[in-house]
């Protein structure tokens, strides 16, 4: 008898869609995900009701691959839905993993956010200073809308979550390995780990040539000055997040020419990514005197979101806290 298909969901929370898109990516190896498995629920392409998925029995579905960070209520209510009907969540991509591009918004308060999204922004036309109301009274009956929460949290610390399969996006191989891994019955790593990726740094897999204790007067922004293609972006005086961050993607920014940014997250035996690059940055500055180095720290253009572009939800920092927060 043939073995059953395994059951499938694909779930975005608080995402841009290009984890959604990477699981499209998978081309005609669609069609070995299709013969293996069913999915089952896929908001972005399949018309299945979050009140199908509630009336699926706890633990009908095999793997959930959960993008998004989690920052409103529909996003929680997901997650501990999903986390219930699933034997083997993965939070797959960055802002799952760490709270990735969105969990900036941890950086600020959700009423900074509504006045500069509906009432201060250059394009904004709204003299009737109309907001999003989470309850609306139509004559059909009520329309509700999530509530959006002043933080941005990882997909773990609101559920338990059984491994992550980093990136932004995710590279789809990687996620044809994992499946298949999942199909076939190979052994799966220890339940925690991050999959799809290596324990190395992305410095420790790029080609580009380095120098032993190389000094810079000057940081630039990428743009600033004409990248030489072939030493490595710290010591032209460029941030590249390779120091702190894991490797596994194929340093595949790097060959396109663009420094890291971080988005497989911390490498392992890396505590903090801000810290590790804030320590790697103080080794390269070519000054002595105090003010000489900070003026060549100022030149480092917004370094909490360089550092933390992708992990501020699940760094050691978490968020900027603001008065009467706590
Ligand atoms: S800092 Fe960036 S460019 Fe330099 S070696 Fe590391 S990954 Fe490569
Ligand atoms: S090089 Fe860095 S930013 Fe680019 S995909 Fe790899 S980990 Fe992400």
């Amino acid at each position: 008898m043939d073995k059953p298909k395994l059951k499938l969901a694909v779930y975005w929370g608080a995402a841009c869609g290009g984890c959604c898109v990477s699981v499209l990516d998978v081309h005609e190896k669609l069609f070995d995900v299709v013969a293996l498995a069913d999915l089952v629920f896929w908001p972005i392409a399949l018309d299945i009701k979050y009140k199908d998925v509630e009336e699926m029995p706890d633990g009908h579905i095999d793997v959930t691959l959960f993008n998004g960070a989690v920052r409103n209520s529909e996003n929680e209510h997901m997650a501990h839905l999903l986390r219930k009907k699933t034997k083997v969540l993965v939070a797959y991509g960055s802002c799952a993993h760490m709270g990735g591009i969105p969990g900036l918004a941890n950086y600020t308060t959700k009423e900074e956010i509504m006045r500069r999204s509906y009432f201060d922004s250059e394009s904004t036309v709204n003299p009737d200073k109309v907001v999003p109301l989470t309850e609306f009274d139509v004559p059909e009956g009520k329309l509700t809308l999530p509530t959006l929460y002043n933080d941005v949290r990882t997909l773990n610390q609101v559920v338990d979550v059984d491994y992550y399969l980093p990136g932004c996006p995710p590279q789809t191989e990687r996620l044809v390995d994992v499946f298949m891994a999942i199909v076939t019955g190979a052994e799966l790593p220890p339940k925690g780990s991050i999959v799809g990726a290596r324990d190395k740094t992305q410095c420790d897999e790029c080609l580009r040539k380095k120098t032993e204790n190389k000094l810079v007067k000057k940081f630039y922004r990428p743009w600033e000055i004409q990248d030489d293609f072939e030493t490595c972006f710290l010591e032209q005086g460029v941030i590249c997040m390779g120091p702190a961050t894991r490797s596994g993607c194929g340093v595949r920014c790097i060959v396109g020419n663009a420094p890291c940014r971080g988005c497989y997250g911390q490498a392992p035996d890396v505590t903090d990514p801000g810290a590790k690059m804030m320590s790697a940055i103080g080794t390269m500055i070519d000054a002595k005197e105090p003010e000489d180095i900070e003026k060549v720290i100022e030149d480092i253009e917004d370094p909490a979101g360089l550092f933390y572009r992708f992990s501020i939800p699940g760094s050691i920092f978490r968020r900027k806290l603001f008065k009467n927060e706590n």
